[in-house]
């Protein structure tokens, strides 16, 4: 493991091929960083990696404890330092949010791991419940979850902002999954709006796909 590095379990384009098998256990992956977010095998859920702590939404956006022996057939993770956080004031929505980073990061072409806390005024994230074989397609799989609201909801967002040269292997641009600050809610982002956020994030130089 290095600390200039980014890490992933398998690749979207494999993911996104019904590639939900778990690949490697949670205790292997959480060798590779302290902070991320995933699914888990047979989409069990979207993983949010917070301190080191694995979390699983259940599709219901609640979250619970996760066993080190479950696997993962996709995440990305990486290690976050602890350092001051740049406080920006957004006022607006996951558009806007992603617009202030930018700014921030000042390169679209940056690898960054991050982390974005605050009090949001409203957030929409899903989750996905657990699949069976044969499985559907991802896009199918997760239109039919349920998008739940959230206002005035303090808590984290855990940002992957990916490179171009990633295309193939993760998602371009930002990703968000978020986590409330008494971690009873999570998700994959889906909308927000957003006041005063602090952001601390890692430019990392190398995304690495870690081998089963
Ligand atoms: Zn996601």
């Amino acid at each position: 493991m290095r600390k200039e590095e980014l890490y992933q379990v398998s690749t979207l384009a494999t993911f996104q091929n019904r590639g939900y098998d778990g690949q490697l256990s949670i205790r292997r992956m959480l060798e590779f960083g302290n902070t991320g977010f995933g699914t888990f095998h047979g989409l069990n859920g979207e993983m949010i990696v917070v301190g080191g702590v694995v979390y699983r939404a259940l599709g219901d956006c609640t979250l619970e404890a996760v066993k080190d022996s479950e696997t993962t057939p996709f995440a990305t993770l990486g290690f976050l330092g602890k350092k001051a956080p740049v406080v920006l004031d957004v006022y607006g929505n996951l558009t806007a949010l992603k617009e202030s980073l930018d700014d921030v990061i000042g390169d679209q072409q940056k690898l960054i791991l991050s982390q974005i806390s605050g009090v949001f005024e409203k957030i929409a994230i899903h989750s996905v419940w657990p699949q069976t074989k044969p499985y559907d397609e991802l896009k199918k799989i997760v239109d039919d979850q349920d998008i739940y609201i959230y206002e005035n909801i303090e808590g984290t967002l855990v940002g992957v902002h990916c490179p171009q040269s990633a295309e193939g292997f993760n998602v371009l641009g930002w990703h968000f999954h978020f986590i409330s600050e008494d971690r009873q809610i999570g998700g994959h982002v889906n909308g927000l709006f957003a006041h005063k956020i602090e952001f601390i994030y890692d430019e990392k130089e190398v995304l690495t796909i870690i081998e089963a």
